[in-house]
């Protein structure tokens, strides 16, 4: 770790041995058990968080109570200044952070950098956003009336993210609800909890150096206990939560009996069609990439591609060919492709899999295992895997968090592929490869995907900011980021004023005293 600058970049970022794991702003506290974080690249200790407790949390709520009441009257495009600066801190603590990312998480520096870009452009993209947040005006049908719409700040926004990316998704969600006026309160994963304080000592020296009270960005740390605490708590009138479907259905049904918001980003099963007219070289670097990139632990990766039989072994012989030529090891190491999975027990899924697709009668063509010996002390590298299934299979139904792409094949139409595609419960990315308007065009059409994402001749896997990003059907149906998602971070309310002295009811309805 020492080799490649990690303990300069904690210290960069104000990580200590043993962290405070709540924070209302300059203030961290928490008394709660310690957290150890472990990396998954070398195995090693990096440091330690002491996690929030049920009083802890009371602390940081009644301060990001009462940080509400001074945010939300701020104007919006002050807000979006706040925001500018925040952006501008992360640019300087680009590497800094990426390497924190990559060696806590074990995704690629490459991809650890691309993450920390993801929040710069992010902050960017809501500065903008911070002088519209525009509501409609409509005509009213009775006279000397004028009706309009507005939107405004909901209040503390809690946010619960995913290990595998430990910043780029608080900071969609913060960036849009602080222009918007929210305050927010965010619990990151139990596997990354270094890159939750990172994040917050970043924020917290912006709103210092800005005079504005505690409370406006707030952190806590825990597993799933510590995340209950916000999603019960009727003073959360929204829960943006990133994760498992599993989590999602619990949060879900917690939120909705006190008929709270959520929004939720939930578990990927995505599918690559790959048509007669595909480009060959383009599908094979948009699946490969798609398939074993953050090894595989994307919510986007791609899990399945779904080859027409005339040009099933083409494709079959060239992925594989790619797939001999990856370099697994160490991800903060640029000449490696594929780093480590989160931890052993995402091993032990990923060896499961593997049983499993056997077990119904598929073929493993690329052969996986667990890597040993120099390098891979941390028991984290598993070789990416290809196994040659059938569309029913129970494992393909499933999300399979690791490098494990199953290869289906189909017949006749591009109709039949897209069945194949949509005949599983998670709705988040698709993407098709082809050459041809008609294959294209159905594909994205109202009889086509039915997922959040739907690519022509690009991956499955990543996204811009700038378009709302989530998914349907288990994927959960939320949207964050770009395009209009600003609006969930805001209640709207529609105004009638009569500028006249008569009380005119609508529907024309009469009523006299
Ligand atoms: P996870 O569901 O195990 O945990 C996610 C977060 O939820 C953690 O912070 C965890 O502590 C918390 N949590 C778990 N149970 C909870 C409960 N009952 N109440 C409140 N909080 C609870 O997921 P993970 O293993 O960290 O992440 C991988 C999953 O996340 C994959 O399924 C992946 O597809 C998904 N993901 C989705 C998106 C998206 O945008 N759709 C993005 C990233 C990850």
């Amino acid at each position: 770790a020492t080799q490649f600058g990690i303990d300069t970049a904690l210290k960069a970022l104000g990580i200590e041995a043993l962290n405070n794991g709540t924070s209302t702003g300059s203030k961290n506290f928490g008394s709660g058990e310690i957290l150890v974080s472990h990396s998954p690249v070398d195995g090693a200790l990096i440091a330690k968080v002491k996690t929030t407790t049920e009083e802890d949390y009371y602390k940081v709520m009644a301060t990001a109570t009462a940080a509400f009441t001074t945010w939300r009257t701020m104007p919006a495009p002050q807000r979006g200044e706040i925001v500018r600066q925040f952006g501008n801190k992360l640019r300087e603590l680009k590497e800094p952070l990426g390497k924190l990312v990559s060696y806590e998480m074990g995704k690629s520096y490459q991809e650890g950098l691309g993450e920390v870009q993801e929040m710069i452009d992010i902050c960017d993209f809501a500065v903008g956003l911070s002088r519209q947040l525009h509501g409609l005006t409509m005509h009213s049908e009775r006279p000397g009336h004028r009706m309009y719409e507005q939107y405004h700040p909901l209040g503390v926004v809690g946010i619960i993210s995913a290990f595998n990316f430990p910043v780029a998704v608080w900071a969609w969600n913060t960036a849009l609800a602080w222009v918007c006026g929210d305050v927010c309160v965010w619990k990151p994963s139990e596997k990354t909890p270094l890159c939750g304080v990172a994040c917050q000592n970043i924020a917290a020296e912006v709103f210092k150096t800005n005079g504005l009270p505690e409370g406006i960005s707030c952190l806590i740390n825990g597993d799933y206990k510590v995340g209950e605490m916000m999603t019960t708590d009727s003073r959360i009138p929204l829960v943006s939560a990133t994760g498992s479907i599993r989590m999602g259905k619990i949060v879900a049904q917690v939120v909705a009996a006190r008929l709270g918001k959520s929004l939720l980003e939930l578990g990927g099963n995505n599918a690559i069609i790959v048509t007669p007219d595909a480009d060959i070289k383009m599908t094979v670097i948009g699946a490969v990439f798609g398939a074993v990139g953050t090894a595989g632990q994307r919510c986007t990766s791609t899990r399945r591609l779904i080859i027409h039989d005339s040009i099933y072994d083409k494709v079959k012989n060239a992925v594989v060919d790619a797939y001999n030529q990856l370099r697994i090891g160490n991800p903060l190491d640029e000449n490696n492709h594929v780093g480590p999975l989160i931890d052993t027990d995402a091993v032990d899924m990923y060896n499961k899999a593997l049983q499993k697709v056997v077990e119904e009668g598929g073929k493993v063509i690329v052969e996986g295992g667990v890597l040993e010996g120099e390098g891979y002390e941390s028991g984290c590298y598993v070789q990416p895997a290809i196994a040659e299934a059938k569309p029913g299979f129970e494992i393909v139904q499933h999300e399979t968090f690791a490098p494990v792409l199953y290869l289906l094949k189909y017949s006749g139409d591009v109709e039949n592929a897209i069945g194949i595609q949509n005949g599983v419960v998670q709705g988040l990315s698709s993407a098709i490869m082809t050459n041809n308007l008609r294959e294209a065009e159905h594909f994205l059409s109202v009889g086509g995907s039915d997922c959040g994402i739907a690519n022509v001749n690009i991956g499955t896997s990543g996204a811009e900011i700038g378009g709302a990003f989530g998914g349907e059907k288990e994927t959960g149906g939320g949207r964050e980021s770009g395009s209009d998602a600003w609006k969930v971070y805001m209640r709207r309310q529609t105004n009638t004023i009569n500028y006249t002295d008569k009380l005119p009811l609508a529907q024309g309805i009469t009523f006299k005293l």
